[in-house]
């Protein structure tokens, strides 16, 4: 039967495509809504539309298949390099793949280095970049900087993340090298002035007047985070005679200072993630500290260090919300990042948690076997398709057009 052409035309009135993309099908995870259950997830203009559960693919330019995935929000990676350190990576390449919508530069530039670094990377990238500001003026070069405790200048660098905050969400105090707290302190009054928290990279010094117990509760205030916690050189958050989790730190998270796991090339041990893990002391957030050395052998992404995370015990649940919804909090950016609420960017990983057996990398060249892994096959930042290694936003071709198709 031939149907009038204006018949047709009507019909697609009825039902507009409202949407860019819906994803179909998938299981929402969305700590910040509550959100645990089957869910169609809307996208327009580059913002959630609407989580629902059943939106018709019609309704969208296109529609993807995500059955048998976890939808969550994009994953946030607190402490990140894109700038100033000598093992700085560019973001797209490495976050993009890996579902992590947002990185945190972790105290590449100070504010001497700023603009510098929102010209050259920050307004360069498809990834959302933010940054911890480092105390020191010119960031993280080298001990000729980092060690510079005249340039570490509380008022200037306040000064500068209130004229940068819609990249600045914090500060960065890293790699001191000398006696004394003359840096932290400086970190921690920058942030008492600019309202924003500190993160904490900073080395045991016991023999020249550091410990980790007078950081924890003493000098670090409620919000302030100590990331690498599971190395045993820069906070101890558990005895070495004893194996057990230290009373300050467990006292330190009732204050309110926060650990971040940050892996890196140096900072992820089995041994002492196993004994934290069995006094059931975890990273409040989950972070890569990814750079050149990190990222290879050691595979210090984000689903990767999720996977560390549940290969201890915690729930793939908790693993979302310490890598989504807990970071947002703590630099004070939920729910613009970290929800798939309506209205808010859209930053959304899709991700497969794979059974079999997987070798899991420590940062002293051990490995734990585990028998679960995560893995993520497509993301969307901002609105847009980013990363499909599934090929699920991809139509199959139906006829092989002018080409013959070889059998
Ligand atoms: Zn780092």
């Amino acid at each position: 039967m031939k149907v009038p052409i204006l018949a047709l035309l009507g019909c697609a009135a009825a039902w507009p495509q409202q949407y860019d993309i819906v994803l179909k099908g998938g299981h929402v995870l969305d700590p910040a809504n509550n959100i645990n259950a089957v869910r169609d997830v809307a996208v327009a203009g580059g913002r959630i539309a609407r989580v629902a559960a059943d939106i018709p693919a019609s309704q969208a330019k296109k529609a993807i298949d995500a059955k048998g995935r976890y939808v969550t929000p994009g994953l946030i990676d607190l402490h990140f390099h894109a700038y100033g350190y000598s093992g700085a990576i560019f973001p797209d390449d490495t976050a993009l793949p890996t579902g992590t919508t947002t990185v945190v530069d972790a105290g590449g530039a100070g504010f001497r280095t700023i603009d510098d670094f929102r010209a050259k990377i920050i307004t360069k990238v498809r990834t959302r970049v933010l940054a911890l500001m480092n105390i020191a003026g010119r960031g993280m070069i080298g001990s000729a900087s980092e060690d510079n405790v005249a340039d570490m200048r509380p008022a200037e660098t306040a000064e500068s993340i209130k004229k940068n905050r819609d990249v600045v969400v914090g500060i960065k105090v890293a790699h001191f090298g000398k006696p004394g707290w003359d840096a932290l302190k400086r970190a921690v009054e920058a942030g008492r002035l600019a309202d924003v928290p500190v993160m904490v990279d900073d080395k045991i010094f016991t023999n020249a007047g550091r410990t980790s117990q007078e950081k924890l509760l003493d000098v670090m205030r409620p919000g302030d985070m100590h990331t690498h916690m599971y190395n045993d050189r820069q906070v101890e958050v558990v005895s070495r005679f004893n194996g057990k989790v230290q009373e300050y730190a467990q006292q330190a998270r009732v204050r309110g200072v926060l650990f971040d796991l940050g892996h890196g090339g140096g900072s992820f041990l089995w041994p002492v993630a196993a004994a934290a893990a069995r006094g059931g002391f975890f990273p409040d957030t989950i972070s890569t500290d990814l750079h050149d050395s990190s990222i290879m052998m050691q595979q210090s992404d984000m689903p990767n260090c999720m996977s560390k995370m549940m290969a201890l015990g915690m729930t793939f649940e908790e693993a979302v919300k310490r890598s989504t919804m807990i970071p947002a909090k703590v630099i004070k950016r939920l729910p613009e990042i970290g929800t798939l609420g309506e209205g808010h960017s859209a930053d959304i990983a899709v991700l497969a948690v794979r059974e079999g057996v997987f070798a899991l990398k420590d940062s002293w060249g051990k490995k734990r076997l585990a028998s679960k892994k995560v893995e993520n096959v497509l993301t969307i930042r901002a609105g847009q398709l980013e990363w499909d290694s599934e090929g699920r936003g991809f139509p199959e071709w139906t006829k092989a057009g002018k080409y013959e198709v070889i059998p």
